[in-house]
């Protein structure tokens, strides 16, 4: 069935997916800050809208993949936290109810559960549906969805989540999906900088990268970062280190998803020594030139302390 779709966020990963839902039939206005990105959506067939509150009129379903909280905050709830007064401007206050929002941008789990139950509170139904699989898998439609919500909402989602990935999780109630996403980057985040320090210590041995490699991938140092990311050059050469660490995902990324990690552990009350560690390691690579680089450059950048 072709729903009527408004999608809020038309960046990097937003672009691809909001083309994949126009080539599966559905009616999609979208609209970002960005004229650029409002042009490339008009050019696969979608239509693009100069105003956030013109994009949702008469839609069954508003997606959103914006850069942190504080815009998907703003952008449902409004500047003052919203208000059935219509004082905030949020979209929460204008959609008919029972309206279906689907949150897939990274953010903080406090902001994803404070707009998910002020949704609720309006008679709308809410998902949070972080990705992974960068614009490579946005633009394939193969992305994986970590979903927060009740089983109705993510029902509900389900079918407009399966034009956009491959994998579709269910994590749990509101915010699951954010906190499954934060964890899971917290271990890559970690992992790469564990990775990194091994082979540039087996370097100062005299260890080939090579044997590092064929041994740690069939032993117990086996990950991800070693056996599908290997942040030096030859091992792995879909990696980016084969590419002069271009990315890929971008050591901004990294930091930005490893700070979201500390908040959460923060006002949990969760210890997470080595994530505290690895936020400050990234934020150190990032000032010195690795926020555009990819996260697996902090290999070079560890061999300058
Ligand atoms: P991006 O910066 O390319 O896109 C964000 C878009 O939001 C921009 O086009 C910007 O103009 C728009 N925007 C900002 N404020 C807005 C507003 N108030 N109204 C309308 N549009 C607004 O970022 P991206 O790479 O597409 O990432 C989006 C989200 O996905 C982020 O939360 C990011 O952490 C997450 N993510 C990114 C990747 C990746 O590889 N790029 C992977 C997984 C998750």
């Amino acid at each position: 069935m072709s729903s009527k779709i408004a999608f809020i966020g038309l960046g990097n990963m937003g672009g691809p997916m909001a083309a994949n839902l126009v080539r599966a039939g559905h009616k999609v206005a979208g609209f970002d800050l960005n004229p650029k990105a409002l042009e490339a959506l008009g050019a696969v067939g979608g239509t693009p809208v100069s105003d956030v509150h013109e994009a949702v009129e008469g839609v069954d379903v508003v997606i959103t993949m914006l850069p942190a909280g504080a815009h998907v905050r703003e952008i449902y709830m409004g500047k003052n936290g919203g208000g059935k007064d219509g004082a905030g401007n949020g979209l929460l206050d204008e959609l008919a109810p029972d309206t279906l929002l689907i949150d897939c941008s990274t953010i903080d789990v406090d902001s994803a559960r404070a707009v998910a139950a002020a949704a609720s509170e309006r008679g709308h139904v809410m998902v949070d549906a972080p990705v992974s699989g960068g614009v490579g898998g946005a633009t394939a439609g193969t992305l994986t969805f970590m979903v927060g919500g009740s089983d109705e909402a993510v029902a509900r989602a389900r079918p407009v989540l399966e034009i956009m990935g491959k994998t579709i999780v269910h994590a749990g109630g509101a915010g699951n999906g954010q906190a499954a996403k934060i964890c899971n980057n917290m271990i890559l985040g970690i992992s790469m900088l564990a990775v990194s320090e091994a082979f540039n210590l087996g370097e100062s041995l005299g260890l080939d990268a090579q044997a590092l490699f064929d041994i740690a991938s069939k032993s117990s140092g086996q990950c991800w970062s070693l056996t599908s990311y290997c942040p030096v050059p030859g091992p792995v050469p879909t990696s980016p280190a084969n590419n002069d660490y271009k990315p890929g995902f971008a050591g901004a990324m990294m930091l930005k998803d490893l700070k979201l990690s500390q908040q959460a552990a923060g006002s949990s009350g969760a210890r997470t020594p080595l994530g505290a560690q690895a936020e400050a390691l990234y934020e150190a690579y990032c000032e010195a030139g690795g926020a555009s680089r990819d996260f697996s450059g902090v290999v070079t950048w560890l061999k300058t302390l």
